[in-house]
């Protein structure tokens, strides 16, 4: 079963909440099925039809949490209005699995007229809805990376 801190869940919140859509950020687990790490990113300006990542931004936090053990989860981003992943958000998603090896990769919308996350998760021939558990405020205590 997967988990997510309140926390950080309101730490997503806020970055998104107060950001253009189609914006995004890494999610990590430090300890395993437990989402506990993010990292936001802007995403390149001149389009705004899709997320375009900060490759090199990325991948450089991702050597970053390589070093401290940090799994890489997936890759969340915003949309205005729809939950759905879009076919340029799936062909991503299964690009990175094939490079990284992996058979899932969590992809969720954070929607920003609703305040509300669909979590996604995608794999090679199939996509499912992954809703994590939230622990309690306080009942664990998680430090963002
Ligand atoms: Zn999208």
């Amino acid at each position: 079963m997967l988990e997510i801190s309140q926390r950080l869940l309101l730490e997503i919140h806020s970055y998104f909440s107060n950001s253009y859509y189609e914006s995004g950020g890494l999610i990590g687990s430090k300890e395993v099925d437990v989402i506990d790490s993010f990292y936001y990113d802007k995403g390149k300006e001149e389009r705004r039809n899709e997320y375009i990542p900060n490759v090199d931004v990325l991948q450089h936090q991702l050597s970053i949490w390589n070093k401290e053990h940090i799994e890489f989860r997936g890759i969340i981003h915003s949309h205005l209005r729809c939950g759905e992943l879009s076919q340029v958000d799936v062909n991503m998603a299964r690009r990175v699995l094939g490079l990284n090896n992996i058979h899932s990769i969590l992809m969720p919308i954070y929607i920003i007229n609703k305040q509300i996350i669909i979590w996604h998760e995608v794999h090679i021939d199939n996509i499912i809805l992954r809703v994590p558990n939230t622990t309690k405020p306080g009942g664990k205590r998680y430090e963002r990376e």
